[in-house]
């Protein structure tokens, strides 16, 4: 007897199950299973994603539904449509044997009509996002009257996404005496006041520590320079040769930016974030379900709910601004028993939050280093050699081996291996001997630092520069104050008085980082734009605060005496924000910064064939809209602080 046996499930789950490939039950539905099959009862389960929870409640539900009942009986409530759609293929997988079972998803987008229309045929089960089953019952398109079960998938992320009326609303809708099983990966207030105001003494199963990460997961931190952090991603990238990610930034501005980067440099990339169409998303998902992409760049908000196994890394290009968000980004790997690894690319002024996110997943990051050029060489060469063991011939060749052989023939068996790889290999050679280390000092003293530091008083010298930047380019003060700070690399406390007007902004440093001021910023583009700074007049006057804000007024209301640089825009170039200073030839109309080993299909045999019918990833960057719209999120929505 297997273990899914002794769970004590059906006959024709077995068989789905034994398709499925699905050999041990996980933690989760070792639990849950046996006591949601043995009686109708109400259940808590704290568990991550990609514990094996839609098959936790998915197989008992099943096997209790009536299928000889067209009635509407069960009702899945998820957080959004992309989890939706996955709940809702997972119970049709889980259910192929049971005859008579219907499952209809109800989500956002797509026609309310043809929705209903579905349920009316008989579906026993609805997968529902929380808004728009509330749009259905209220314009009276389905009867949730009497239903046995209702299930909250992923409650702790529908109650972060603003819908807990909707479901408190659907839930008073339903029957009081129905089952309602409740999966969290976290329980906050609000989760608990639902579970206390709708369900009746709930069995309460955790898997693994409450708001913990998961155990496979492995977490790591490399510290750079903050200008040097599109390079590490791609070091990084260039180091795990079969990588399958989800790089996570924290607007959707630098989420295009980033795929639009990678896709020039020749990575299979693509960018997921909200102003891309519906269309245009499922898209991009199917694709990299599919393995042709394999570095996914998303915003926390376009990325949840995905579902995707065998992620290997989570990538944290950025760090989100609430940091208790890393949780919800490092579940994306490690799914499903699989080991997998978060990394985290960090600047020495952010590094106090690695410590702030090691108290809340109860984890230890370990600090690497960003590796070298050689030993980046060295994993790939080695990448190579087993890939040319591993390569399976076909035996079309044949035909063209005498012709090959008379033209190899003179070369010894170890000239040939040399020659093979050197194909492959001169390129990354070429490439990475030329460049520089890029790791920061060690963090160790950096993470206390940082967390003990004062802000500096300003002493009084401060010079004061005028930037053709401002809020037409969606920054405000806060994100100009970051994205300076990154851009020059300076620390927490280093900009100051930023105060941005439509067109321009001004801002302060202390005197020892004009050079650096003057020269990163005036040698790089926005979207295109030359950027221009000065040296103002206007020195700003006033004390700083801590936060850099300025006291306002010293401008006269956003007048200046610096001139609007408009004759300084150059055109648009494709592509975002990008130094200057290359002198590197173009190709195909980029011009990466510092070049690329991938380059020119370099090293492509690691990348995943496209199907014919595929769509190229560069066309998602493409397609994807630019400038304004993808501007959309830069804005901090509230304050925060600085
Ligand atoms: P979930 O947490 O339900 O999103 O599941 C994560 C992934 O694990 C899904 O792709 C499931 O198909 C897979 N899975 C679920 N249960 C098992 C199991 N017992 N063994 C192997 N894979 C599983």
């Amino acid at each position: 007897m297997n273990k899914f046996e002794q769970l004590g499930l059906s006959e024709s789950l077995l068989r789905a199950i034994l398709d499925l490939g699905f050999e041990n039950p996980t933690e989760v539905q070792e639990k849950a299973i046996p006591l949601l099959l043995e009686k109708d009862t109400d259940m808590v389960a704290l568990a991550q994603t990609g514990t094996g929870k839609t098959a936790a409640f998915g197989f008992p539900l099943i096997q209790k539904i009536d299928a000889n009942n067209r009635n509407t009986q069960a009702l899945i409530l998820s957080p959004t449509r992309e989890l939706c759609l996955q709940i809702t293929n997972e119970i049709k997988n889980y259910s192929k044997y049971e005859k008579g079972i219907n499952v209809v998803a109800v989500y956002g987008g797509a026609s309310i009509t043809d929705q209903a229309r579905d349920i009316k045929r008989g579906a026993q089960i609805i997968v529902a996002t929380p808004g728009r089953m509330q749009d259905m019952i209220n314009r009276g398109l389905v009867n949730i009257s009497q239903i046995n079960y209702c299930i909250l998938d992923e409650a702790d992320e529908m109650l972060n996404m603003g819908f807990y009326e909707d479901i408190v609303n659907i839930l008073s809708t339903s029957p009081d005496e129905k089952s309602t099983w409740l999966f969290s990966a976290t329980m906050p207030q609000e989760v608990a006041r639902i579970a206390k105001q709708f369900m009746h003494d709930p069995l309460e199963i955790t898997v693994g520590a409450k708001n913990s990460g998961s155990a496979t997961v492995s977490h790591e931190f490399y510290l750079v320079n903050a200008r040097d952090r599109y390079e590490a991603l791609k070091r990084l990238a260039d180091a795990n040769p079969d990588i399958f990610s989800v790089v996570f930034c924290r607007t959707k501005r630098d989420t295009q930016q980033v795929a639009e980067k990678l896709i020039e440099d020749g990575y299979s990339a693509a960018a997921l974030h909200g102003d891309l169409s519906q269309a245009q998303r499922d898209s991009v998902m199917k694709s990299f379900r599919g393995r042709q992409i394999q570095m996914l760049v998303a915003t926390d908000v376009a990325a949840r709910g995905i579902d995707v196994d065998n992620i290997t890394h989570v990538v944290n290009y950025q760090l989100p601004d609430e940091i208790e968000t890393y949780n919800h980004r490092s579940g994306r790997t490690g799914r499903a028993g699989k080991l997998g690894t978060s990394i985290v690319i960090v600047t020495k002024s952010e590094i106090r939050k690695i410590s702030a996110i090691e108290r809340i997943i109860k984890q230890k990051f370990e600090e690497k280093t960003i590796p070298s050029g050689i030993e980046i060489c060295e994993i790939q060469l080695l990448h190579l050699a087993n890939k040319i063991k591993d390569t399976e011939v076909d035996h079309e060749i044949d035909t063209y081996l005498p012709a090959i052989t008379s033209v190899l023939e003179d070369l010894s068996k170890e000239e040939l291996i040399k020659k093979m790889v050197s194909v492959e290999f001169n390129r990354f050679i070429n490439y990475y001997k030329k460049t520089r280390d890029l790791s920061s000092q060690s963090a160790g003293s950096d993470r206390r630092e940082s967390s003990d530091r004062e802000p500096r008083e300003s002493n009084g010298s401060a010079v004061r520069y005028f930037v053709n930047i401002g809020s037409r380019d969606n920054f405000d003060w806060m994100s100009l104050k970051d994205f300076l700070k990154e851009t020059l690399d300076l620390g927490r406390d280093d900009v100051y008085k930023v105060d941005v007007k439509e067109g321009f902004s001004f801002f302060n440093t202390d005197p020892e980082h004009t050079d650096k001021v003057m020269d990163v910023l005036n040698n790089i583009q926005l979207e295109g734009r030359r950027i221009n700074v000065e040296i103002s007049k206007n020195d700003g006057g006033g004390r700083r605060d801590h936060n850099g804000r300025s006291s306002g007024g010293s401008f006269g209301g956003g007048r200046s005496s610096a001139p609007r640089r408009e004759g300084n825009f150059a055109p648009r170039k494709e592509g975002g924000f990008r130094s200057d200073r290359s002198s590197a030839p173009r190709e195909g109309g980029f011009a990466p910064r510092t070049g690329s080993p991938r380059r020119e299909g370099g090293f492509s045999s690691d990348r995943p064939a496209r199907r014919a019918d595929a769509p190229r990833t560069e066309g998602f960057a493409e397609r994807a809209p630019r400038r304004s719209e993808s501007f959309g999120d830069s804005k901090p929505k509230r304050p925060r602080k600085s």
